[in-house]
């Protein structure tokens, strides 16, 4: 801009002058002409004078008049006249140069003092009488000698003012040539100097954003103009190209066919912000890439879109990895809970739309404890894998088996009714008939049976699976090795569930409830960076009450709305008294289970709030521990997530719980705020024992790390499980190898300890003396 503006300003002053001089010299050139022209004119008047004197024709007065008109357009401007057989009338502008005005001056009064002694000569009167203006005299000589003194005179000082002008016409081109050439030099130096100022601006600009790139470990990719302009070091690792093959075209020869139109759509509009696209590696392996698009056509630098792209190959590798362990059971490769879950969620719209019915089975083997306790947890496995492939081989390929966990087993058989799923039960029993060599022992094994048919009622998947154990447990009772069908009136379990909701409902009020407080430690220093709280009950009448036990109750009585304000009430409170007693590390959090029931239903962004309101403590001290389950399904995981979204752009902390038990669509994870996620304690338990569970751990951690969030093992109960979490390079961990869940005292001490550590108290200041009166 610089540049173009200072050559179109100098070009603009160079024209200008050119032009002015020109028009200038024109004007000059015919000044000089006219001036020349007198002389000519007044040799000519003299010679018609001395012509109509010897009585031939001539015009004199004609002539004089020229002179006179001439004389005065040269000295005020105006329309010299043509003369005959000479010149055309030409335009003359006045002069401005003070010695030509008093030379032409000069000559305007000679050439009255010509003409008049000339027309004086004619009339024969005597030329002495004449009156001279112009100053000049002659002397005594005769008359024609006056006569052509007086003409020599005027052409002279003519010749002289043509001379003086055309010397101040060189004078003038000389000083436009010198103007001209100091402009353009002065422009050239500007010009240049402004190119180097302009060199060095994007050098710098380039620089700052080469630095940008070069420091991020990120695949930076710049597209302008329809095509590749830069690309950043890790990309030229990633492919195995160097930057000048991969520039305009040649990029997108590694991008995947199907993703190519949108990368170059992407490049060209900015669109979508996130783009997900094959690029193709250096081993020809494609490598999932995620690029964040920033839009910078409108800087001057770059005028291009910016791919800011991460490989995430190996997270999606992790994430179908996962997606696949949790839908499976490790043990038996049969589907698990979730996936159970899910097909007889399936099974049961299905029944509904077809006016259908639908059984469901339960199958708890009798006795499978003894087994595992006398010959140990391999024998126990090696058991549990052959009954379930002597199961799988007497149901149909439709129905749907699956084992829950320990040795409970359940299957679905979509449009069966009562008889056909009696039938199937038999079967299934008999399948165990033949004994099972295990450990070099026979082994005979049986099962009771829960059975609940559904024929399109109201009945969800909890509550079939919940009466199909109601139905197993009636089965067990009855002795063991049978099935039994689901009766409504088998609802002990409902009534003993009653009496519980009922006693809940009197502990709130009654303050028998209490918030304990289980540390977290960081792997690094086993430093305390935060608490569980953790509800407990201790009921007059049944003493204390599991929460494995009453929370399931209280969700399903929507008594859960209460207890879970009340648990993050009293955490809230308490985590502030800590921190006012100022035994509270800086990033210390107190985590507070939220059920999925609260989320799906709503108004937790709210809650929260308030509590952190009331109690004063800052929110990036509170945290949340949600089940993903709860984040990820339908509307209500929808709406739990648009909640936690708030409270996270608010500072709370987010944690998945329980990860790696029920999740079914992870890939929704990624743009969730998570800042931890919590490997769950059925994991590290079957760390030593099961290389699935280990490897599951492993890659939880990992998952962790490629979201960069820190992840935790929950459930540390011995330092091999420790060394193992550890391992596998896990950076925080919970159990009762640390501390079991503790009142608040006790964790206050454990608070104080830990900081007396970090910095020792210094001695106790004296007391200021009492002020005396
Ligand atoms: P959770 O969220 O997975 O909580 C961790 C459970 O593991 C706690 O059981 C804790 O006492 C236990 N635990 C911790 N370390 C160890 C260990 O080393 N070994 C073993 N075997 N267990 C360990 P707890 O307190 O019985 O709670 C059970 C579940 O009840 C919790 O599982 C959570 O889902 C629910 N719960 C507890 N308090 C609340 C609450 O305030 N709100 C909600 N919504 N749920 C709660
Ligand atoms: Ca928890
Ligand atoms: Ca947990």
């Amino acid at each position: 801009m610089g540049i173009l503006g200072t050559m179109a300003l100098v070009s603009a002053a160079t024209v200008f002058l050119s032009i002015r001089a020109t028009t200038g010299s024109q004007h000059r050139a015919v000044v000089v002409e006219v001036a020349a022209r007198q002389r000519t004119l007044t040799e000519r008047y003299l010679n018609d004078v001395m012509l109509v004197r010897a009585g031939a024709r001539a015009a004199p007065g004609t002539t004089a008049m020229l002179l006179r008109r001439s004389a005065d357009a040269l000295l005020h401007g105006g329309l010299a006249p043509a003369v005959n057989g000479d010149d055309d009338e030409a335009h003359v502008a006045a002069t401005t140069n003070p010695t030509v005005h008093s030379q032409l001056e000069q000559e305007r009064r000679l050439i009255g003092d010509l003409t008049r002694s000339g027309a004086a000569l004619l009339a024969n009167r005597p030329l002495a009488s004449v009156e001279l203006a112009a100053g000049e005299h002659p002397g005594a000589i005769g008359d024609v000698a006056r006569l052509r003194v007086l003409a020599a005179l005027t052409s002279n000082v003519s010749l002289n003012a043509a001379r003086t002008f055309a010397r101040e016409a060189d004078a003038n081109v000389n000083s436009l040539i010198a103007t001209q050439v100091a402009l353009g030099a002065a422009g050239l130096l500007i010009s240049v100097l402004l190119a180097l100022a302009l060199v060095a601006a994007t050098r710098r600009q380039t620089a700052h954003f080469r630095s940008l790139v070069t420091s991020s470990t990120d695949l930076v990719v710049l597209f302008s103009g329809g095509g590749c302009r830069y690309v950043s070091e890790p990309v030229t690792d990633l492919t195995g190209r160097a930057e000048a093959d991969l520039l305009g075209d040649r990029f997108l020869e590694l991008v995947h066919e199907d993703d190519r139109a949108a990368v170059i759509d992407a490049g060209e509009q900015a669109q979508p912000r996130v783009l997900l696209f094959r690029l193709m590696d250096r081993f020809g392996v494609w490598r999932q890439v995620e690029a964040h698009l920033t839009d910078l056509r409108g800087d001057r630098h770059l005028r291009g879109v910016v791919f800011n792209a991460r490989d995430i190959s190996e997270r999606m590798r992790l994430e179908s990895e996962l997606t696949r362990q949790a839908f499976y059971d490790v043990l038996t490769n049969l589907p698990n809970r979730a996936l159970f879950r899910d097909r007889l969620a399936q099974g049961l719209a299905r029944s509904r739309r077809a006016r259908t019915s639908l059984a469901v089975l339960l199958l708890d083997l009798d006795g499978f404890k003894q087994v595992n306790d006398s010959l140990g947890h391999d024998a126990g496995d090696q058991l549990l894998r052959e009954v379930a492939e002597r199961f799988a081989e007497v149901v149909r390929p439709t129905d749907t088996l699956a084992r829950l966990g320990g040795d409970e087993f359940t299957l679905l058989v979509e449009g069966a009714a009562e008889d056909e799923a009696l039938l199937v039960a038999q079967r299934l029993l008999q399948s165990l008939g033949d004994p099972f060599s295990v450990s070099g022992r026979e082994l005979r094994m049986g099962s009771s049976i829960g059975i609940v048919v559904s024929s399109g009622g109201k009945a969800g998947t909890e509550d079939l699976i919940r009466d199909a154990d109601v139905a197993m447990y009636a089965a067990k009772e009855s002795g063991r090795g049978r099935y039994q069908l689901y009766h409504p009136d088998m609802a002990l379990e409902l009534g003993e569930q009653l009496g519980l909701e009922q006693d809940l409902r009197d502990a709130l009020k009654n303050g028998e409830l209490s918030v304990h407080y289980q540390p977290e430690v960081s792997l690094k220093d086993e430093g305390i960076v935060g608490v569980e709280a953790l509800l407990r009950w201790t009921s007059p009448k049944r003493g204390s009450v599991s929460p494995a036990q009453f929370i399931p109750i209280a969700e399903e009585t929507g008594l859960i709305f209460d207890l879970g304000e009340f648990v993050l009430d009293e955490a809230c409170r308490q985590a502030a008294q800590w921190r006012a007693d100022g035994i509270l590390p800086d990033d210390f959090v107190v985590w507070v289970n939220v059920s999925g029931k609260q989320l799906a239903v709503g108004g937790v962004n709210g809650l929260v709030r308030r509590a952190l309101e009331d109690s004063g403590l800052p929110p990036q001290q509170l945290g949340l521990e949600v089940t993903e389950t709860a984040i990820v399904s339908g509307a209500p995981g929808e709406r739990a997530r648009g909640e936690l979204e708030l409270l996270h752009t608010l500072g709370v902390r987010v944690a998945i719980d329980d990860f790696g038990t029920g999740f079914s669509a992870l890939g929704q994870l990624r743009h969730f705020p998570i800042d931890m996620l919590k490997v769950d304690r059925s994991f590290v338990q079957g760390l030593e024992t099961d290389a699935r569970d280990a490897a599951i751990v492993a890659n939880v951690v990992s998952l962790a790390h490629s979201l960069g969030v820190p992840a935790i093992a929950e459930g540390i109960e011995t330092s091999s499980q420790l060394d193992s979490v550890r391992a596998v390079d896990c950076d925080l961990a919970q159990g009762f190898l640390f501390a079991r869940p503790s009142a608040p005292a006790e964790i206050t001490a454990l608070l104080e300890a830990a900081r007396a550590r970090a910095a020792p108290t210094p001695p106790a200041p004296t007391p200021p003396a009492p002020a005396s009166r």
